[in-house]
């Protein structure tokens, strides 16, 4: 199997001092789930961005390494080119347009495809959330957290992405929304045979879920395996699945 994100011992910096990601490789073969686990300020957000954004962003520079995407290098590629080779980012805070309706955000996401492609996309959107069916027509900044992340999903999807990074999608929301929302992403694994890094601080979750797990701290990764062993690691269980 082919690795379609392919990050080779890369070095991100901020301000050329904080050292935010540290010598970190990591692959997502194509149809597989990674989750990249960690806590709060590990890098796993700078490293997204880093994919996501190109490689000059914000402040925050790769310093080292290389990221590759379908056999290419992401190096100074602009975000236009990005989104057009089918990078797509749920960002963590979901970043909707809130004065949009539910439908107008889904469309936004699909800018660049032709009508019927547009059509198709929703009617496919609109099957894995029902949800988002109902409330078409509505106000996105007037619907609930859970129902916001299900829109930021949906208007990802909407670009047919080849790779979809999803930059923790349970945040915030209550268990029995991150139930609806991780069943969701299970039937875009399945059915859609998409590709997805999930980036995650809820390991239970994103461990259920995934092919393949890294875990990360303090900019680098400290920890991987398949999701099966990774379960059933020891330290795993006491220090991220909260099983002692
Ligand atoms: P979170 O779950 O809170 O998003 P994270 O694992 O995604 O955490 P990052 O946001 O990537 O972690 O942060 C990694 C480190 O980089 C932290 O020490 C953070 O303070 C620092 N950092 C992040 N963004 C910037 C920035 N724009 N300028 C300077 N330092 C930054």
């Amino acid at each position: 199997m082919s690795a379609l994100l392919e990050i080779t011992n890369a070095k991100i910096i901020y301000d050329s001092a904080v050292e935010a990601v540290r010598d970190v490789s990591l692959s997502v073969d194509e149809g597989r789930v990674v989750a990249l686990l960690g806590s709060n300020g590990a890098g796993k957000s700078t490293l997204l961005k880093a994919i996501t954004g190109g490689l000059e962003f914000e402040e925050g520079v790769l310093e080292k390494g290389s990221v590759r995407y379908g056999g290419q290098d992401l190096a100074g590629r602009p975000t236009e080119w990005i989104v057009r080779n089918g990078l797509a980012l749920v960002p963590e805070g979901r970043r909707l347009f809130i004065n949009l309706t539910v439908e107008e955000n889904l469309v936004m996401g699909a800018h660049l495809k032709s009508a019927p492609e547009m059509r198709r996309m929703k009617e496919e959107v609109f099957d894995l959330f029902p949800r988002l069916y109902e409330r078409r027509s509505q106000i996105s900044g007037y619907l609930s957290g859970g129902e916001q992340q299900m829109v930021a999903v949906g208007r990802a999807l909407m670009s047919q992405p080849r790779l979809l990074a999803l930059d923790e999608p349970s945040l915030g929301l209550a268990p029995l929304v991150i139930d609806a929302i991780y069943d969701t992403i299970g039937r875009m694994r399945d059915e859609l045979k998409m590709t997805i890094l999930l980036v995650e601080q809820n390991a239970v979750q994103a461990m259920g879920l995934a092919d393949y797990v890294y875990i990360m701290e303090n900019g680098r990764i400290v920890l991987d395996g398949p999701a099966q062993t990774m379960r059933n690691n020891a330290d795993v269980q006491e220090y991220y699945l909260g099983m002692a």
